[in-house]
This record gives structure tokens, C-alpha cells and sequence, in this order.
């Protein structure tokens, strides 16, 4: 139904289903926007009269007529897409009054002071989004906005509730002269010419830049157009029994359960969402609107035993009387998504799978962000450097360079700055602005307005409603209590609690990093910790994929295990080379002459090795650990520096010639296709026969010490399946060496990383010796896209801004490609071993997209970096579920 009638569209017919008083409309289909997107602008034939069959029994419902001058129906045309775009898309109202019907609608409500602000509302929005007339930079006002100031200094007043009905007249022809000046054309008098050109531009939004920008953040496909909503207009500015509000079931920002919201008295809807007025809390409707405050009760927890979530709506009150105008699933922060769905699983409204379904994987990161260190930020309070306090819109501690437009944030984030946005307010335009901010800040606006609903959203950090910021965009800077804040000072924003600090300020961890972590904290004092334990708890479940870790340091497993990883996919052995004096060994092995030279410098790093491998098991004990040999091409381990080349020469006993002439021997024009992987053990088989003797004395040791083992060796960058059979000799070799002489035996597995499109291809040769695949899907998608992984960075933007690539194929699996031969090799490897063990330890492994993938092909497991682990096990509870359901005939429920 969303697909074909947006969700605004469906959630109104919803609402009307279900009793809730809802203002007569129709809504136009999505596929009517991509045929008009298709079509150049055109309909089909018979639309047309279709639109106005349906308006017209909008007028039987009303008892209204669209331009009647004496009871003139009024219109709403608002956007609505299958997926939530906040303010991204275009909405007019009061569509239907001219010069003549203006009179009608005075004589019909008697009060000539709403009428000509309804009217005048009309040419502005009508002004700016069906004609265009909008600021001409980010730095300029409003046109429109500038013709009410000067309205309001001219009289000395200062809100726009006093301006009186002639001024809100006059105002009407101010803008009507200003559409005339500046573009030339006459606002439109007929009111079927004012709906099609509404009706049009609603269409054409879903193509405008910030709605384009918007679908590339959130992967909202093109094709899915937006549908169009023609309702009753109903109106909050009728006088002081009227007004406006938009309300959530539950607090979206901390998921307390109350209900939670705004409201302006007199006001229209675009008020409160644009945040140029700043509206009152919704629990002081109990004394101001009291009948209405109870009917809102009501609707609160029908709508949430109907949709068994929270809900975020908009509603009006026209001289007393409720109407809905809109719901919707709201949006929440993290921390909310968490608490809501482990409490409605309490309150018996779903069970714990949909809980699951509940909180995006990437959500997580909230709860696993940084606050700010207490000392240092009471610190700063003690000196005075609390600037002023706003609205607390989206949690978390951030701290940035304060900038004062949404180009420079891009820019400065381009540089490499971190960026806090100061901005009046935000508005759509500002999008890839405040996603390239570490945090926003607004002078005006409450919780539901556009900076905090899509802060919010994108996980951001914001304060909202600062009213202390005295913003100059000219001079870019802002006065705050008398202080001036200059483009470039550092900002440091709480967005829990709503302060703006002055200066930089260290974050800490957050409860959950400090109870599962570092241990700091009770994790039963905690209750985000308890929260987020059940949730993964009902998470695994569900699950299928094994979730692993990619760890190379005992400290690093420990974070992991704390996560909940289920052992080691990818240990990479060369990352335990640097630090310390063992590079000094590994350059000494490089440089050997020869053979003898080479092992004895193989010696040195022997014990190292081994030391390690043996604080892994020891961390790890019963979970799997897969350790892959040596990878990355030799000179990445020399100096290149001058002074550094000197340096080593002279630590090592050799000519410096000779050290220069040895790294330019092993120089290579491209690395990452050059001597790496297998090829290195294969050219100097000591390296793979040193490791494998670390690997299985350490589990030897362990062993030992009553510590199970489960080790899995992996051969690297393997293409032909002889390489595989050549390493795999050394690795059983060395193994029973070391078995013998310690008496002890330890079960092992060597299997292959599939990281090239041969191995791929020929996985049925290959796995016929490997005993388990892991997709290396960096280096996999680097050679089967035949793009580089170090140097994509200087065009990959670029294609996907120009939508060559939908997602950034080093994030996400390109599952056309790349997940093609994935496939293949499952089907292939798994043919000549059934059940043969599959991972993948590629960045991937912690995308939620790619999570889903691997799940569709079947791997037994996923391995990623520590912190990312939490929200695999999450992606891949989620891709279960969907399966499930998938798997389920339509109709049932879980
Ligand atoms: C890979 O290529 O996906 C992989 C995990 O190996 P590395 O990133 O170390 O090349
Ligand atoms: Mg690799």
C-alpha cells in the first residue's frame, strides 16, 4: 500500500479505517510520478478528469465548493514518498482562495484576520515552491520573510499574531507585487490553475536537489516516486480555540513512555516544522485545551495498539475540534529505538522478533558513542564557558569548529576539520551540510523541527531553540551573551543535555563501552546496559551467521568477545610486526643475503610470535581463531626516508647503499598486485614455516595450560589451487614437527581466503584441499572491479554523486558482481565438500547490507572489527527474520 500511495497516503486511509477523525481527501499514486517524470511533465489521458471526479466528492463530503466564492472548499497538496523524507519534498496549502473567495471564506467564519493570513500564506508558499521565488544565496533572507519584518517594524510589533487583518491584506498584494516584480508573472486567480500548478510542483520536488541528495543518504530509490495528497484543508488558525500540533506516542529522543510533543495555539501546521516559532510543551494543553488534551490521549494509544510502534503525528485543532492530518512511524535516536522495543516487548504490544526489527544495526553506534569526560566538562563550567543552553534534539557529545553555513561544513570536512553547523535554522538545503557536521546547532526551532527531526535521524548530534545565538551570517560569527564566537572556534556541544560549551572537550566512552568494556561500571546499574543485553540476547536468537572479529591483539579480542563475537575471522599477522624492536627483526630478515641470514632473523621474531598467538588462544579459549600467514608486500616493512634508511644501515651493520639498493630492488610499481599473499611464502617458504611453528607452539603451550584451542590457518591471495597445496605442505609439515616434539596435538584446519576472482571461479579445485573458505572481499572487490583500494578515494565520490555507483562498493557488497562470484564459489566449493565452512572477514563483514547478503548465500559466519560486532549480530538476526518471513505464506503473522 506505501509503495502505491506513499506513507502518508496509506497512514491517512489507515486513520480513517480506524475511526480517527481524518479531513476528506484523495491521493494521487506514486506511478502518476513516474509517469510525469517519464513523460516530460505530461499526464495520461483521462487524469485529469479522474482529479477532479475525486475533488468533487471531496465538496459532497464537505458541503464545500473548490473556488465558490461564498463557501470556498480549501485544499491541501502535500508530498508523500513510500519512504519518510522529512521536508525534503514541497507541500502547499490553502490552495483555492483568490481575491473573490477570500470574501466567501470571511463571510463563512466571520473573522477576516485568518482569512487574509490563510490568503496570504497561500501566495508565499505558492510564490516560493510553484514559482520559485526563493532567496537568492545561503546567505540571503527570505523574500517573503523580509516584506513581514519590514510589515512588523513599520507598525513597532514584534510577533506575527499582532498583525491585524489589513496588514495581513496588504501583505497579500506585497507579495503579489513582489511575484510580479521579480519574475514577472501573475500569482493565479483560478483555483484549478493554482491545484495543477501545486499538483506539478509536488511532482517536480521529487526531483529537486536536496530530495535527490536525501535519496542517496538514505538509498531511497529513484523509481519509487512520491504520491500526491489532496485533502480538506482544516485550519489551527481560527483563533485562540485553534492551533497546532505535532506530537510523538513516546519520547523519540530517550523513548521515555509519555507523550511527548508540541503545540501552537493559533497556528498553522508549517509553523511548528519550520521552527520559526517556538511552540509549547504539549502537557500544557491540559489546562489550555482540556477536552482536546483527552481526545489526544486517546488517539495516542489507539494509534499504538493499531501500529504497534510509536508513532510520530500531526494533528490541528479548528475551533475546538480535533482533526489528524497525518502519522507516521517516528523517528528516534538510537538509545530510543533500544528502549522502546525491548519496553512495548513489557508491554506485551510485540514480541521479541519484532523487537529485533526495531533498532537499525547502524543505530548501535549511538549507544556505543562517546559522551563528554564530566571533569573536563565541569571544568569548563566552573570557568564560565557555558555559552548558553538550547534544546536537547539529538544526544551525544560533539565538538567541532563552529562554522555558519552548510557549504562551508562540506568544505571544512573536506579539509579535514570537524565541524560544528550554527545556523537561525536549518531547512532541507542544509542536508549535506549538517551529514558532513560533527554536530548542529540552531537558534530557533523546538524538537520537531526539520535541524532535530533530521539530526536525529542521521544520528547526529544536536541543540535546537538556542535562543541566546545572536548568528551574523555576513560577518560569520555570533554574539552569545555578549561573547563573540568566530567562524573556526571551537564549539562543544551536549546534545543530551542541551549545553553549548565554548572551547574543545575530550569525550569519554560511553555506559556501554564502560560496563561491557573497561569494566568501569556496574553493568546492573546501568539500565541502557541491561536494555541493550536483552536486545542482543533476543538478536541471537534469531540469528543464523555466526558473527567473528577481526583482532590481532589479545586486548582487541577482548573487546571483541565483550561484543559478543563468537571467535576470530581474520587474524592478520603482519599487523603484529610493527611496534617495538620487532620491525627492527622483520627489516633484518628482509634484508638477509641469503637463506642462512634470513632464518636467523626468522629466530628472532619466532618468540614473539609465538607470545602472541598464545595471549590470543588464551583470550579466546574454546571460540575458533583463524590466523592467516604473512600478506603484504616486503618494502611496506622498510624505511623510505632518508634519515630513516640511515638509521636502519647503521643498526643492521650494512652500507647504507646496500639498504638502498635492496628497497629499490623490492620496490613495485603496484603493490597490491605484486608480491604478496601465498606468493611470499611461496618465494620464501621460512617465513611460512617460522609462522606455522609460532602458531602451533603457542597452541601447543596453551594447550598445555588446559586452554582449549580451535586454530584455523589461512593461506592469503591464493588464485591457483597448487599455491594452496604448496603452503598447506609447509603449515602440516611444521604442525607435526612441533606435535612430536611436544607430545601434545592440537586439531587444526587450513583453509584459503577467496580474494580473487580466479579463486572464485576455480573454488570446486580449491576446495578440494582448503578446508574452509574465508571471502577476503577487500582484495575481492578490489581485482573483480578493477579498482585500486588506496587510490579509489580521488574518483569514487564522484561516481557515486553521479550515480554510477549506487554505494561505495568497499562498504557495501556490490552484490551483482563481487557477490556474484561469491556465489559461484559457495555453489563450487561446497560441491566437492558439502557443508564446507564459509566466512567473511572483508570490511563488509560488518555492513547490515552485506550482513543480509551473506546470510541470503548461506556462510556460516561474518567476522568484523570489535566495535562493529553488536551490529552484525543485529544485521544478521534482522536478515534471518526477513527470511522467515519471506519464507511465510502472505497473511501470517509472527
Ligand atoms: C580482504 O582482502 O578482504 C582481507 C580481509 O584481507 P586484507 O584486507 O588484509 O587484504
Ligand atoms: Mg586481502
Amino acid at each position: 500500500m506505501k509503495m502505491l500511495l506513499g506513507g502518508k497516503g496509506a497512514n491517512l486511509a489507515e486513520m480513517t479505517n480506524i475511526g480517527l477523525p481524518v479531513p476528506p481527501g484523495f491521493t494521487i499514486t506514486t506511478e502518476m510520478c513516474t509517469y510525469f517524470r517519464l513523460h516530460g511533465g505530461r499526464y495520461p489521458a483521462g487524469f485529469r478528469k479522474n482529479v477532479l471526479a475525486a475533488l468533487r466528492r471531496v465538496e459532497q463530503r464537505t458541503k464545500k465548493r473548490f473556488g465558490d466564492s461564498k463557501k470556498p472548499l480549501l485544499v491541501s497538496v502535500r508530498s508523500g514518498a513510500p519512504a519518510s523524507m522529512p521536508g525534503m519534498m514541497d507541500t502547499i496549502l490553502n490552495l483555492g482562495l483568490n481575491d473573490a473567495t477570500v470574501k466567501g471564506l470571511i463571510a463563512a467564519t466571520g473573522n477576516e484576520r485568518f482569512a487574509y493570513d490563510s490568503y496570504r500564506r497561500l501566495v508565499q508558499m505558492y510564490g516560493d515552491v510553484v514559482l520559485g521565488l526563493k532567496p537568492a544565496s545561503e546567505n540571503d533572507r527570505d523574500p517573503f520573510e523580509l516584506i513581514i519584518e519590514r510589515k512588523k517594524s513599520e507598525r513597532g510589533i514584534r510577533s506575527d499574531t499582532e498583525l491585524t487583518a489589513d496588514d495581513l491584506r496588504d501583505l497579500v498584494r506585497l507579495f503579489q507585487s513582489e511575484i510580479r516584480g521579480r519574475l514577472g508573472v501573475e500569482f493565479p486567480q483560478d483555483p484549478h490553475d493554482q491545484l495543477w500548478g501545486a499538483i506539478d510542483a509536488v511532482f517536480r520536488s521529487w526531483m529537486n536537489e536536496r530530495a535527490i541528495a536525501y535519496r542517496k543518504l538514505n538509498q531511497i530509490p529513484e523509481h519509487w516516486g512520491t504520491a500526491v495528497n489532496v485533502q480538506a484543508m482544516v485550519f489551527g488558525n481560527m483563533g485562540d480555540n485553534s492551533g497546532t500540533g505535532v506530537a510523538f506516542t513516546r519520547n523519540p529522543a530517550t523513548g521515555e513512555n509519555h507523550f511527548y510533543g508540541e503545540f501552537l495555539m493559533n497556528a498553522q501546521g508549517e509553523d511548528v516544522v519550520a521552527g520559526i516559532r517556538t511552540p509549547i510543551d504539549i502537557s500544557t494543553m491540559v489546562e489550555l485545551f482540556p477536552k482536546n488534551y483527552n481526545q489526544l490521549l486517546k488517539v495516542r494509544s489507539k494509534l499504538e495498539r493499531h501500529y504497534r510502534d510509536m508513532q510520530d503525528f500531526e494533528f490541528t485543532i479548528e475551533q475546538g475540534k480535533l482533526y489528524m492530518l497525518q502519522t507516521r512511524n517516528g523517528k528516534r535516536t538510537g538509545i530510543a529505538a533500544l528502549r522502546i522495543a525491548v519496553e512495548m516487548v513489557g508491554e506485551k504490544l510485540i514480541k521479541p522478533a519484532q523487537a529485533v526489527t526495531r533498532v537499525e544495526p547502524e543505530q548501535l553506534n549511538q549507544l556505543l558513542r562517546p559522551v563528554f569526560d564530566s571533569e573536563e566538562k565541569e571544568r569548563a563550567l566552573r570557568e564560565g564557558r557555558l555559552l548558553a543552553k538550547g534544546l536537547n534534539a539529538g544526544p551525544g557529545a560533539a565538538t567541532g569548529k563552529a562554522v555558519f553555513s552548510a557549504s562551508e561544513a562540506e568544505e571544512w570536512k573536506r579539509r579535514g576539520d570537524q565541524v560544528i553547523l550554527v545556523r537561525m535554522e536549518t531547512s532541507p538545503e542544509d542536508i549535506k551540510g549538517m551529514d558532513a557536521a560533527e554536530g548542529i546547532l540552531t537558534a530557533r526551532g523546538g524538537m520537531t523541527s526539520h535541524a532535530a527531526l533530521v539530526a536525529r535521524q542521521m544520528g547526529k548530534v544536536c541543540i535546537a531553540g538556542c535562543g541566546a545565538l545572536e548568528i551574523d551570517y555576513n560577518a560569520h560569527q555570533m554574539r552569545v551573551n555578549g561573547l563573540v564566537v568566530k567562524q573556526g572556534d571551537y564549539l562543544s556541544i551536549d546534545g543530551t543535555t542541551g549545553e553549548v560549551i565554548l572551547g574543545r572537550l575530550q569525550t569519554k566512552p560511553s555506559d556501554i563501552v564502560r560496563a561491557l568494556v573497561t569494566k568501569e561500571l556496574d553493568p546492573d546499574a546501568s539500565p541502557v546496559v541491561g536494555m541493550f543485553r536483552k536486545l542482543m540476547e533476543w538478536a541471537d536468537r534469531y540469528r543464523t551467521l555466526k558473527v567473528r572479529t577481526n583482532a590481532d591483539q589479545p586486548d582487541q579480542s577482548e573487546v571483541a568477545i565483550a561484543f559478543g563475537a563468537e571467535g576470530i575471522g581474520l587474524c592478520r599477522t603482519e599487523h603484529m610486526f610493527f611496534g617495538g624492536d620487532r620491525i627492527d627483526a622483520v627489516r633484518e630478515m628482509i634484508l638477509a643475503e641469503d637463506q642462512a641470514g634470513r632464518r636467523r632473523a626468522l629466530d628472532k621474531l619466532l618468540p614473539m610470535q609465538r607470545e602472541d598467538f598464545a595471549g590470543i588462544f588464551r583470550v579466546m579459549k574454546e571460540r575458533p581463531v583463524t590466523i592467516r600467514t604473512l600478506d603484504p608486500p616486503l618494502h611496506e616493512f622498510l624505511p623510505h626516508e632518508e634519515r630513516e634508511i640511515r638509521d636502519l644501515a647503521d643498526k643492521i651493520g650494512k652500507p647504507v647503499e646496500r639498504v638502498t639498493q635492496r628497497i629499490r630492488q623490492l620496490k613495485e610499481f603496484n603493490p597490491m598486485l605484486g608480491n604478496r599473499g601465498c606468493r611470499l611464502g611461496i618465494v620464501f617458504p621460512e617465513i611460512t614455516e617460522m609462522q606455522a611453528r609460532a602458531i602451533f607452539e603457542a597452541a601447543c603451550q596453551v594447550r598445555r595450560e588446559r586452554i582449549d584451542v580451535h586454530l584455523e590457518v589461512m593461506i592469503p591471495l591464493v588464485g591457483f589451487v597448487t599455491e594452496l597445496r604448496v603452503q598447506e605442505r609447509i603449515v602440516r609439515r611444521v604442525a607435526e614437527e612441533v606435535f612430536h616434539q611436544s607430545g601434545i596435538r592440537v586439531p587444526y584446519l587450513v583453509g584459503t581466503m577467496i580474494e580473487l576472482p580466479r579463486a572464485a571461479v576455480t573454488a570446486d579445485e580449491i576446495g578440494g584441499v582448503a578446508e574452509f573458505f574465508s571471502f577476503g572481499t577487500n582484495d575481492l572487490t578490489q581485482t573483480t572491479l578493477g579498482l585500486s583500494r588506496d587510490d579509489a578515494g580521488s574518483f569514487l565520490p564522484l561516481y557515486l554523486e553521479h550515480g554510477i555507483l549506487e554505494r561505495d562498493p568497499f562498504q557495501t557488497i556490490d552484490m551483482r558482481g563481487v557477490g556474484a562470484l561469491m556465489k559461484l564459489a559457495v555453489e563450487k566449493g561446497r560441491s566437492v565438500k558439502a557443508g564446507l565452512k564459509i566466512g567473511i572477514c572483508g570490511e563488509h563483514g560488518g555492513d547490515p547490507k552485506s550482513v543480509e547478503f551473506c546470510s541470503e548465500l548461506g556462510v556460516d559466519y561474518v567476522s568484523c572489527s570489535p566495535y562493529r560486532v553488536p551490529i552484525a549480530r543485529l544485521a544478521a538476526a534482522q536478515a534471518a527474520l526477513k527470511r522467515r518471513s519471506a519464507r511465510k505464506p502472505a497473511g501470517k503473522k509472527s
